[in-house]
Formats: structure tokens, sequence, C-alpha cells
């Protein structure tokens, strides 16, 4: 292909990438966002095949990583997403660095220098960039994988002085970049990037518990500025362009995540963030609740005028969201009003909720978000929380100690009657007690979600 056939198919891929990016923001819109994506990976992928040596070894590996991708994409749970995902970021932090390795090792090979000459200075501060933000994405994201799949526990890990040495960390890799733009060798390189590997374990560490959304879309952000940064080294403008969208639009969806968290955009960006407090013991107090049973559920709802359903982890858990679809008709047609109300970071990734209830074919209009239901539950007859904890927690609003103090929640406390759906008395992915267990208005109807659910239905059919 010529130069400029390149450039005009890079074109093509780029706005279908930003089509993308447009039709995600919308469940509506997101099937057809999905395919932008899809083709503008395709011409962006066969057009840098067009202009490439030893196409061969090319294929070969993405035959390999290919089946691996297919097969870890067909058998993982939707549950497990956000580990994946995290996963999926430390490859990118990791390609980061190995590129930039090989592209030192030979630059010639790279075509970035020519044989006999060193490698240019603008080049070496695109490689050094390019290390750091891969090196700090591939190990924050292994802790980000360990945090989110339970092997490491969901705590923040907090000591003394982190912070500073954060920062003498980030000074000493600076003193090194500058030792590498004078005179590139091996030796601060690799120092460099083995204190890049140390940061981003240290950043991610401290952060814990209901913050981790944050986290997930941060390095999201982070491993789009990695990929950026080595399309630079590589003068391909394609990955310029591709890494720059993922960087930005991570960086918006941490700059939303933090708003709905109610945290501060750049504490999160430094690492470690959010309340001292340690996560409530648990069972150290015997509290009385009040425990009902599916009819007991159906009787409430049945007679009810306003229905908010508030989803959670345990709706995924479960897989239910046919179930309280099919439940959710049933009450409408009684003349119940029913409407979803979603939390930003209900679930466990960004839009879990959203993903499940269009599955469901859930109409739109019946899902809405926080910022505008919140003050509807006041007036709601019944509020159905399902496999929910974390997000109507009232300690975000009523306990300074609270770990999750400040974030927002559902306030379904406000209702008439709160209907929870679960399986125990067990906690949230925050470890947190949740007071609105314990309120006089409050029943427990213990149980997996979809059986519950399914019993509901039964019950309303009489
Ligand atoms: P939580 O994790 O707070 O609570 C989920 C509840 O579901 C649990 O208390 C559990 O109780 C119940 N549950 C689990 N399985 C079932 C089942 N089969 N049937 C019925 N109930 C079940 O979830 P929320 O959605 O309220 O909050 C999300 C939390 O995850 C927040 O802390 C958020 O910060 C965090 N997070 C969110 C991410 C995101 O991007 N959205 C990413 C990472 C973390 P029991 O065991 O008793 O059944």
């Amino acid at each position: 292909m010529s130069a400029n056939s390149v450039a005009l198919a890079y074109l093509v891929a780029a706005v279908l990438f930003i089509l993308t990016l447009k039709g995600l923001s919308s469940p509506v819109t997101a099937r057809r966002g999905n395919l932008f994506g899809m083709i503008g990976m395709a011409i962006a992928v066969l057009t840098t095949l067009s202009v490439t040596h030893n196409v061969a070894y090319i294929l070969l590996a993405i035959l390999i990583g290919g089946n691996i991708g297919w097969f870890v994409a067909r058998s993982i749970q939707m549950t497990a997403m956000p580990e994946l995902v995290a996963a999926m970021h430390s490859l990118v932090g990791l390609a980061a660095v190995l590129i930039a390795m090989s592209a030192f090792n030979n630059p010639v090979a790279y075509g970035i220098a020519r044989a006999g000459e060193a490698l240019h200075t603008s080049n070496r501060i695109e490689l050094f960039i390019g290390t750091f933000v891969g090196a700090m994405t591939f190990t924050g994201s292994v802790i980000a994988f360990g945090k989110l799949s339970g092997k490491l526990g969901s705590r923040p890990l907090r000591f003394a002085g982190q912070h500073w040495l954060n920062l003498l960390l980030g000074v000493v890799i600076i003193v090194f970049g500058v030792i590498f733009y004078f005179v590139p060798g091996w030796t601060p390189f690799l120092i460099m990037t083995a204190i890049a590997l140390l940061l981003g374990v240290l950043l991610i560490m401290p952060i814990g518990g209901a913050d981790m959304p944050v986290v997930v879309s941060m390095l999201n952000s982070y491993s789009g500025w990695a990929a950026a940064g080595i399309g630079f080294t590589l003068n391909n403008n394609m990955l310029i362009i591709a890494g720059s969208l993922v960087g930005s639009s991570g960086a918006i969806l941490s700059y939303i995540m933090c708003k709905a968290m109610n945290r501060a955009f750049f504490s999160v960006i430094l690492g470690g963030f959010g309340g001292e407090a340690e996560a409530a013991a648990g069972d150290a107090v015997q509290r009385t609740y009040r425990s009902g049973s599916a009819d007991d559920a159906a009787f409430m709802m049945g007679n009810a005028d306003s229905v908010i359903i508030v989803p959670g982890y345990g709706l995924a858990v479960a897989r239910a969201q046919h179930a309280i679809n099919e439940m959710s008709k049933m009450l409408t047609e009684k003349g119940v009003r029913v409407r979803y109300g979603i939390h930003p970071v209900a679930g466990r990734m960004p839009g879990h909720m959203n993903v499940l209830l269009a599955e469901a074919e859930v109409p739109y209009e019946q899902v809405v978000e926080m910022d505008e239901i919140n003050s509807d539950f006041a007036d709601t007859d019944v509020v159905l929380v399902i496999g929910a904890n974390d997000v109507v927690n009232p300690a975000a609003k009523t306990d300074p100690a609270s770990p999750i103090y400040g974030m927002p929640i559902l306030e379904a406390h406000k209702a008439r009657t709160v209907l929870i759906v679960k399986r125990s008395m067990a906690t949230g992915y925050a470890g947190l007690d949740n007071d609105l267990f314990y309120l006089d208005k409050s029943m427990m109807v213990f149980g997996d979600a979809k059986k519950v659910i399914e019993d509901i239905s039964k019950a309303l059919q009489h």
C-alpha cells in the first residue's frame, strides 16, 4: 500500500473508533458502536499487516493469542469480567515495556535510527515515557487483578509515609529519565523500569473496597497512554490515535467514577485515597432484623402503587435479570409503577447493571440513573433491593468513620417499605455491615436471587 492509502485507511479506522465511543455512550446504540469498533480494528490490523515485514510471525502470534482470547472470552463468567479487564490491561502495559526494550535494543530494525547512529533525543523521551507508563500499568493491573479476583483481598493496604515514598520514587524516575536522555544506556533504562514496576504496585495497593471501580477505569486510561507512547516510538499514527482515544476516554470514565464515588480525581491518580477507617468486623454485635418469605414480598409489591427495584452484584451472580423482568411485567399488568434504580458502581464493572437489564430486554424508560431517581424514594411504597448491598448502605451518608463515607448511594432507606433479597446477612464488596437491613421498615427475603424472584412471580399469579 502507498503511504497515502495507509494514511487514508488509518483515518477511516480512527473515525470508526470515535463512532464506537459515541455508540457505547448509550445502551440503545451500544451494539452498533461495538460493530464500528470491530470494523475499525479490522481495517487498522489489515492496513498494518500490508506494510509489515515478516507477516508470517505476526500471523502465528495472532493465531495463538487470538485462540487464547477466544477461549477466555467464551468461558469467562460475566461476574469475573472486571478481573479479566484488569488482566488485559496488564498485558497492554507489558507489551509497551517489551516493545520499548526491543526498540532500544535494535532501533535500526524499528526504523527509528540509521545504522551506526545513536537514538534520536525525541525517541529517547518517547521510549522513556512509554516504558514508564507501561511498567506502572503492568504491575498496577496485576495488583488490581489480585484484588478484584479476591486473591489479594479487597482491603486497602496502607503504611505511614506511603505518599512521600511514591513522590520520592517519581522524582528518582525523572532523574534517571534525564540521565537516559543525555547518555542512553541500559543501566538508567532498567533502573527506571524497575522503579516504575514498584510504583505501579504502590499506587494500587492502598486503594480497595468500594473504590475499586475507579482503579479499573484509571488503569484503562493508563493502558491507552502506554499504547500511545509506543505509537510514537514506532511512528505508527494508528497506535497513537487508538491509544489516545483509550487513554482519554478512560480518563473521562475515571472522572465520572470519581464523581459517582465523591472522590477527588487527583488523589486517585496519585494513588491511595478514601477513608482510613477499617471495615466493620461484621459479627461483632448481634443485631435484630426481620425476615419474610417470597409470598410476603409478593403480597406487599402486588398491593403497592409504586415499586423501585435496586439491582446489585447478586443479580449478576444469580443471573436473575430475565426472572426480574418477568416479575416486573406481572407487577406492571397489575397497575404497579415499576422502575429500576441504577447506581453507577453497582455490580463489578461500569455499566454492569445496564448491560444485564438490556440483555433481559427491560424497557430503557424503566431504567433510571441514581441522580434522577433518588428524589423519588420518599414517595415510593416498596423498594426491592436485589443482590445489592454497598450501593444502598446509609453509612455512606451518616457515618463519617465509614470507609465509604461520602459515596453517594441509592436512598432506598427513604421508601415506605424495603425488601432485601440476598442469601445471608453477609457483607458486600466493601466488607461493611449495612444498617438498612435492620430498619423497622425493612424485611429480608433470604435465598438465591433468581429462585426468590421466580417464587415471587409464582405468588403474584395467584
Ligand atoms: P455488593 O458487592 O455490595 O453486594 C452484593 C450482595 O449480593 C452481597 O451482599 C451478597 O450477599 C449478594 N449476593 C451475592 N450472590 C447472590 C445471589 N446469588 N443471590 C442473592 N444475593 C446474592 O454489591 P453492590 O452492587 O451493592 O455494590 C458493588 C460493590 O462492588 C461496590 O462496593 C463497588 O464499589 C464495588 N466494585 C464495583 C465495580 C464496578 O465497576 N461497578 C468494580 C469493582 C468493585 P449474600 O452473600 O448474603 O447473598
